[in-house]
């Protein structure tokens, strides 16, 4: 509420009236009360007084010589800068015309005169305070326009961001997925009603990002992501767009381009950006791209298809060896198709147990006896018949389905030679060698599930060697050592297998407890060959016996090759001059003509 009083005794209060008596005694009264009074004599020096000093109320009287109180407040009123002053008439005129008049000129109150001096002092007080009533209302009001404005201007600037959110990445800030393929419609839209113009789409996969995740902290990761965004950015116009598809998946609209050049020159320009290193809290990360593009055509019908096209085009950059960039092609299109069906024919095999293990067996060089065998999985599919481990296997691998593809071939090999240990007291003895993907051997699962299966068929583990590649070691160093002790302490053997293609992998051997190097077949292939390139297997079994090794040779065809393989003092070897993989029931057979 309002204090009514509070602010009057500083009011100023015009006084206009042409009797200088009347004058004096209002002025008297009213100064007495608290009042600044100023006193006018006529309409026209009331004007200019209201209008140099606007008073806070104006006692206004009727009757004067030059222009009379009705004339005044209307000229008042007139004027932005008095017409919000409040005027009280003071009249002997009593008539109700007089006094609508007054009302009708603008006055807010009619005094009549003779007039009692507590009247007057109560209306000019009421009326003051109404004006500050007013006043403040209209405050009040601004105050609340005001505040409804910055609402209404926040709300917006909210609306606009969680426009924004929807519609990109929070990490990047790039265009997401959904705004990406929206424009890519909207450049296909263009290529459809306009001849010759054309735009490139990139999809750009980051190689090996898991691993930096994984063994440098998720923080560095999300650095790493929003460095390759701002790069990637540098190297396109702005009007092009760059997008974050999710993961360490990122995908580019060129748009429009000249020609398919163009989009190359772009290609080998990501290539060679992000085939570097980067910093990242003073650790230096190492990382390259996978790129796949796509140009568009306008037998395209959707973005999806482009992005889907560019997407294939990228998985075959990786297939060929990451670090790279392919064009899309038909061909690649087949391709996909087939690994698509194959992957649901990999699924219908696990349901319905398509797959057998076939046993090759590994002899002892200098007295060709039997010591063990490798298992390895054949898949007879139902109408397409075999399909070789060589085809399925990266299927498997790639949709995740080696881990319960892995388990069957682990239980079946397991109980296997549990069943020839009971029947030849020589198996008690023999080594077979199961082979494992990375996938399987980085897999959280692999310790509990070898226990499992050991228990569930009674086998040792004494009689179980593992076969895993130099990918494995290479991939997660640190806890792959920590799994080989483990497997160590179970008395399970590992073994190397394929050596001599991967990396070059000596420098690290020595790091890794393993117990058999197998040498790649493509070493042992040389053997007798015009152009042979012996020196990798006459280094090799030195090294490995140095670290107390033992060595398998893989894929002896030849007596040839034995005879210098024996040379070279080889522990073991496999190959079609021993035995091609043998089913469960040759394999006995060996077994029985072996006893
Ligand atoms: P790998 O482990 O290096 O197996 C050796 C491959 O060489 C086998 O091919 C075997 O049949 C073949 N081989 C053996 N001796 C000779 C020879 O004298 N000459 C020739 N030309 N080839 C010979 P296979 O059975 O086709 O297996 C191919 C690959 O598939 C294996 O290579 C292995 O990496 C993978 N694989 C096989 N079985 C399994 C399995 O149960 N699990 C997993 N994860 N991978 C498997
Ligand atoms: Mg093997
Ligand atoms: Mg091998």
């Amino acid at each position: 509420m309002i204090n009514i009083y509070a602010s009057q005794s500083t009011s100023n209060i015009l006084i206009v009236d042409d009797k200088p008596p009347n004058l004096r005694v209002l002025s008297t009264m009213l100064t007495k009360a608290g009042y600044k009074v100023r006193a006018v004599t006529s309409g026209n020096m009331a004007l200019m007084a209201a209008k140099t000093l606007p008073p806070d109320i104006i006692l206004l009287d009727i009757k004067m010589p030059d222009l009379d109180g009705y004339e005044v407040c209307q000229q008042l009123k007139q004027f932005p800068e008095t017409a919000e002053i409040p005027v009280i008439f003071l009249s002997a005129l009593q008539d109700i015309e007089d006094k609508v008049k007054a009302f009708e000129a603008g006055g807010v109150d009619y005094i009549i005169k003779p007039f009692q001096f507590e009247e007057v002092l109560a209306r000019v007080s009421i009326h003051l305070a109404l004006k500050q009533t007013r006043y403040q209302l209209q405050k009040l009001n601004q105050e609340l326009e005001k505040r409804v404005e910055e609402r209404t201007a926040d709300l917006e600037e909210i609306k606009e961001k969680l426009l924004f959110d929807a519609r990109h990445d929070g990490l990047t800030q790039l265009p997401n997925r959904s705004l990406f393929l929206e424009r890519v419609d909207l450049a296909l839209k263009r290529v459809h009603e306009e001849d010759d113009y054309i735009f490139a789409v990139f999809v750009i996969d980051l190689d090996r990002f898991k691993m930096i995740n994984d063994s440098d902290g998720h923080l560095v990761g999300d650095r790493l992501l929003v460095k390759i965004a701002r790069t990637l950015e540098t190297l396109v116009s702005p009007a092009d767009t760059v997008a974050r598809l999710g993961g360490d998946e990122f995908a580019i609209l060129l748009d429009p381009i000249n020609d398919v050049n163009e989009a190359l020159r772009v290609a080998q320009d990501i290539k060679n950006a992000l085939t570097t290193s980067f910093i990242i809290e003073t650790r230096e990360i190492f990382t390259s791209p996978s790129i796949g593009l796509t140009i568009s055509l306008p037998s395209y019908q959707s973005a999806v298809e482009i992005l889907r096209d560019a997407d294939i085009a990228m998985g075959q950059a990786k297939l060929k060896g990451r670090g790279r960039y392919e064009i899309f092609n038909q061909q690649m299109h087949a391709q996909a198709l087939k690994l698509l069906t194959l992957e649901t024919d990999l699924r219908h095999g696990i349901e319905k147990q398509e797959f057998d293990v076939y046993y090759q067996p590994i002899m002892k060089l200098d007295s060709i006896k039997l010591v063990g065998f490798e298992a390895l999985i054949r898949w007879q599919h139902p109408y397409k018949g075999f399909i070789s481990p060589g085809e399925f296997i990266p299927v498997a691998e790639n949709t995740g389905l080696i881990i319960p593809i892995g388990k069957i071939v682990l239980e079946k090999v397991c109980r296997q030679i549990q069943s020839w240990k009971t029947k030849f007291p020589q198996a008690t003895v023999l080594k077979v060698a199961v082979n494992l993907s990375s996938k399987q051997f980085n897999n959280a699962d692999l310790m509990e599930e070898i226990d499992e299966v050991l228990e569930k068929t009674g086998l040792t583990p004494n009689n179980l060697k593992l076969e895993i590649t130099e990918t494995s070691l290479i991939e997660h160093s640190l806890e792959t050592i920590k799994l080989l002790k483990q497997l160590k302490q179970r008395n399970l053997e590992i073994c190397l297998d394929d050596f001599g293609t991967g990396y070059s992998s000596l420098s690290y051997l020595h790091r890794f407890p393993v117990d058999t190097l197998k040498i790649d077949r493509s070493f042992i292939n040389c053997i007798g060959q015009p152009e042979e390139n012996l020196e990798i297997i006459q280094s090799i079994i030195p090294l490995a016996h140095n670290l107390e090794m033992d060595v398998v040779a893989e894929g002896i065809e030849t007596e040839e090759q034995l005879i210098y393989l024996r040379k070279l003092d080889c522990d073991f070897g496999q190959g079609y001059f021993f035995n091609r993989p043998l089913t469960p029931q040759e394999a006995e057979q060996l077994l029985i003509e072996s006893r």
